[in-house]
């Protein structure tokens, strides 16, 4: 029988008692490995509870004592970063090589995060008025929540509760209920470092974990990233509860490719933006927008390169794992199969892959459409699969209108050797994070990761200063120590004198 994952509150393995199972699945092998408990709403009082009755000591624990629990996880996870890479493989399926570098990428998040002492420090202005001085401070929220999709099962809880714990919160993790195991492993990993129980906790769960995270009282935020339709949700419910949200949502990225660009450049690049993680990244690149004459070089240079990518279980040293479910995979070929009838030239299918693997996975190989319009299902919708859509146009003009007209702004990239033009690309396209020759550009840790338009709810990106200021309020304080020459009675308003 396969054994049950349960959540993680007050510093313990706590098995869930909804008798509300669903399934997590080996996607390359589509073994059922585990069972997991969906949380009751009186599962996500307990774990709220403990993060709000370990707020009080965690937040007035030393700044230097907090730190020095950072630099632990930090140590414990650089150590041993190869077992959480393959908890990644064996539940999302995305190849091993890949997992690992989701981890280094989340490790640097939590290197940020030993800088706190820094980060927070405030400002002090000395004699603001006579006899009065002024400082700034920032404080904790309270217990905050994250909620996670299941395409980065530690990246993203890391660009989060790093920051939110060094800062003085404390945590509830509802990770997605795909790939529960690396937020379970992480809580322990927190504890092996030394940080109090209470403090990170894990709730696995589906929406009635969301709502009740949503909606309950002592939960001072919420920081959510996944689907636009439920980003949008998340930070209207969340919002309406009066907490803070940043709720980060889906994308569709494009690739500028400029006819003075670099060919096999932008074509090695495409298929490593496209393909890499069997296309389930928020920053894939799902369309190519090929600019004059060198669609036909650009789509057979793509090809050729896609046609040798092997496609199978990650473990086995693969370029592309599976999708991450058996629904997933369908609605990929659903798209594929819209792609055709509609028109668009399918160039590589992916529907006919033969897997290295074992079993009956969830695989969809590398598929590349060429001759794609604006009205076509497989451009307007987030496909989230291994399918690259090419897009020509005859003008530089023409392509910035389709990336600025699209509704999401989380990535693009341009590809050319023109430095004007790559600078004006920077200047007036409508999107968050934008590559000059780098197809998948996702900010270092102390920059911030956040799109614009439907790919963003709320007003603060993730990590960097801004994930700061997310996890912490601003205080200032006016302060004058007493002086019998500043006596007397003044109703005015308090004016510098
Ligand atoms: P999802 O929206 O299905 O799930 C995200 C989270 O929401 C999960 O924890 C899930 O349990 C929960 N959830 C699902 N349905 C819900 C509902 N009806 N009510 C409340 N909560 C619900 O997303 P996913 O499939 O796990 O992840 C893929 C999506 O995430 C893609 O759209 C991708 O672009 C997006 N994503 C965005 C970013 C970004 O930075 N913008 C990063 C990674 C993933």
């Amino acid at each position: 029988m396969a054994k049950t994952i349960d959540h993680w509150i007050d510093g313990a393995a706590f098995a869930g008692t909804s008798g509300n199972l669903v399934d997590v699945t080996d996607p390359a092998t589509g073994e059922v490995t585990a069972q997991l408990a969906l949380a009751s709403p009186a599962e996500v009082d307990m774990a709220v509870g403990a993060a709000t009755a370990a707020f009080g000591r965690w937040r007035d624990t030393s700044l230097t004592k907090r730190t020095q629990v950072m630099f632990a996880f930090r140590e414990l996870l650089n150590d041993r970063k190869d077992e959480l890479a393959a908890i990644i493989t064996s539940e999302h399926g995305k190849v091993l090589s890949d997992a690992l570098g989701e981890v280094s990428r989340g490790q640097e998040v939590v290197e940020f995060a030993c800088g706190m002492p820094h980060l927070l420090k405030g400002a002090f202005t000395e004699n603001a008025s006579t006899g009065i001085d002024v400082h700034s401070v920032r404080q904790p929220l309270g217990p905050v929540a994250v909620i996670s999709p299941f395409n980065f099962p530690a990246m993203v809880p890391m660009w989060f509760f790093p920051i939110a714990i060094a800062a003085g919160n404390t945590v509830v993790l509802k990770p997605s209920e795909k790939v529960p195991s690396a937020a379970l492993w992480m809580a322990e990993l927190w504890k092996e470092a030394g940080l109090p129980d209470g403090v990170f906790n894990v709730l696995n769960g589906d929406k009635v974990a969301v709502d009740g995270l949503l909606t309950h009282p002592d939960i001072a935020s919420v920081s959510f990233v996944g689907s636009t339709p439920i980003a949008r949700y998340v930070y209207e419910t969340g919002t309406t509860h009066g907490k803070r949200v940043q709720a980060l949502g889906g994308a569709k990225n494009h690739m500028l490719v400029l006819p003075d660009a670099d060919l096999d450049l932008a074509a090695d690049q495409a298929i490593n933006a496209g393909f890499g993680s069997a296309g389930e990244r928020c920053m894939a690149i799902s369309a190519v927008v090929a600019v004059g004459d060198i669609a036909d070089d650009l789509v057979t240079k793509i090809a050729e390169r896609a046609d040798k990518l092997r496609t199978g279980d990650g473990r086995r040293g693969c370029d592309m794992g599976p999708l991450v479910t058996a629904q997933s995979r369908d609605r990929v070929t659903g798209y594929i199969d819209a792609g055709e009838s509609a028109g668009a030239k399918l160039v590589v299918d992916g529907r006919s892959v033969t897997p290295d693997a074992d079993g009956s996975g969830f695989f969809v190989g590398p598929t590349l459409f060429d001759n794609v319009t604006v009205q076509m299902s497989i451009y307007t919708d987030e496909i989230f699969g291994p399918v690259l859509s090419v897009l020509r146009v005859d003008t530089y003009e023409e392509g910035v209108e389709i990336i600025n007209s699209n509704p999401y702004g989380n990535g693009t990239a341009i590809f050319t050797n023109d430095g004007g033009a790559a600078r004006r690309f920077g200047n007036e396209v409508q999107v968050g994070m934008i590559g000059i020759n780098v197809p998948v550009p996702v900010p270092m840790a102390y920059f911030s990761f956040g799109g614009w338009k439907s790919s963003l709810f709320g007003d603060a990106h993730a990590h960097g200063t801004e994930g700061v200021k997310f996890f912490t309020h601003g205080k200032v304080v006016t302060s004058r120590w007493l002086d019998p020459s500043h006596g007397g009675i003044n109703l005015g308003f308090p004016q510098n004198q």
